[in-house]
């Protein structure tokens, strides 16, 4: 499969890709629909005006109705995008005049969120994320809680607050303990923390008291973004107990922009890790692989660095609970999901101290901190500093990624 317009071999948006996205353009500040290509946006309401799409999703501020619109349609949309991007169709490629309106270049536009959110839940699925959490503040030697292994651990988190990658994030206020005091006190995080998460948007929903099983998992899931579940740990550490974290994560969760479909990542399918010890119930036990062998990476710019610096690599393989069972699990009570709603994965956290999800595990604590090539040292996040997460799956000869999700830390508001 090639296409007419020219990318490289590591370009995230090759034609096996074709990520949605709602962009704006300085002749068109309406939010609409597009796919990326290259280095470019493809703006597909023109698609459907010239009649060329014989659909009519994209001339909207958001996905919805497109994820709404379930798996045959966008199997079709799919390949009728393909087609008109592939180099031995000449409808889109011969026809200079609609060409010239219909790329953008993705440097020259702006993005916007995919999909209006409706609900936002966020689980905790990765299993070394969780064993080095419980390490480091509970017991090594029962790291996980007696529930983990039997079920996703999730929260109903703050939609309100998700914001699209690029997006200043101020460090938030609020109430700490300090080490040894029995009073909390007032002021900015001290412990601002990124958590490196995948996100998956939700298409047809479920009717209130209808689960979803995990063999028809995937006619409910749309596609995945690149997740930054922004954590304030102080605040968190305070707070938590006994109904889980508020504060600590609605501050901001930051996305990528570009929603891959999981039709663009069948090729990078694997085995599900092995559950038997114990075995799920049976409504969590799943037939087909939802686990994705796709490379993730973290990332720190800080307002010295004239280039970003690698800090941790992971896999979104390092999951123990997958997609269908978290959807199984969450729908099994009867609760209705909607089109636009978002899951995230939870830190994704691999076996080996480079590939940790978070700030927290990477500098243990702040027993370890982590030494920048500039001289700088970081225990967790410092106003200023810019985290930059990226992923994709390497094919034979081509990738299918993420682009990025970035967003830098600015100083927290005076009260
Ligand atoms: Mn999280």
């Amino acid at each position: 499969m090639k296409s007419f317009i020219t990318y490289s071999e590591d370009c995230h948006f090759p034609i096996q890709n074709l990520p949605y996205g709602i962009f704006s353009s300085t002749d068109n500040p309406n939010p609409r629909g597009g796919v990326a290509i290259g280095e470019l946006v493809l703006d597909l309401t023109l698609l459907e005006s010239e009649g060329l799409l014989p659909s009519n999703y994209f001339s909207q501020s958001n996905l919805n109705l497109f994820m709404s619109a379930g798996k045959e349609i966008w199997s079709s949309v799919r390949r009728q995008i393909q087609e008109l991007l592939d180099e031995n169709n000449s409808s889109l490629k011969d026809n200079s005049e609609l060409r010239e309106r219909a790329f953008y270049c993705q440097s020259e536009v702006s993005m916007h969120l995919p999909a209006q959110i409706g609900d936002y839940t966020d689980f905790y699925s990765s299993r070394q994320h969780a064993t080095n959490v419980g390490t480091m503040f509970r017991d090594p030697n029962n790291a996980l809680l007696p529930n983990w292994l039997h079920l996703p651990v999730g929260y109903h988190g703050r939609a309100s607050s998700v914001v699209i990658s690029g997006t200043p994030v101020y460090r938030p206020n609020g109430q700490t303990l300090p080490m040894g005091e029995e009073n909390p006190v007032f002021g900015p995080c001290r412990l601002m923390d990124f958590e490196l998460e995948m996100g998956c948007f939700i298409g047809p929903g479920n009717e209130l008291g209808e689960p979803i099983s995990t063999e028809n998992a995937g006619d409910h899931l749309f596609g995945l973004v690149l997740v930054n579940d922004w954590s304030a740990r102080d605040i968190q550490k305070w707070e938590y107990v006994p109904l889980g974290p508020f504060g600590a994560k609605n501050l901001a969760t930051s996305i990528s922009p570009w929603v891959i479909p999981f039709e663009a990542l069948e090729a990078f399918r694997i085995d599900d890790p092995i559950q038997e010890n114990p075995t799920p119930l049976p409504y969590l036990q799943c037939e087909k692989n939802w686990t994705f062998d796709m490379n993730l990476e973290v990332k720190i710019k800080s307002p010295t660095m004239t280039e970003p610096e690698t800090i941790s690599e992971s896999n979104y393989k390092y999951m123990y609970w997958n997609l269908a069972q978290q959807l199984a699990h969450h729908t099994i009570t009867g609760c209705n999901m909607n089109p636009g709603d978002m899951f995230a994965s939870g830190t994704i956290s691999g076996e080996e101290a480079g590939s940790y999800g978070s700030m927290l595990e990477l500098a243990w604590k702040g027993t370890k901190p982590i030494q920048l090539s500039n001289g700088e040292v970081r225990k967790f996040i410092q106003d200023g500093d810019n985290i930059i997460m990226t992923g994709y799956a390497q094919g034979d000869g081509y990738r299918v990624g993420f682009g990025n999700v970035s967003g830098k830390i600015l100083p927290a508001k005076k009260q």
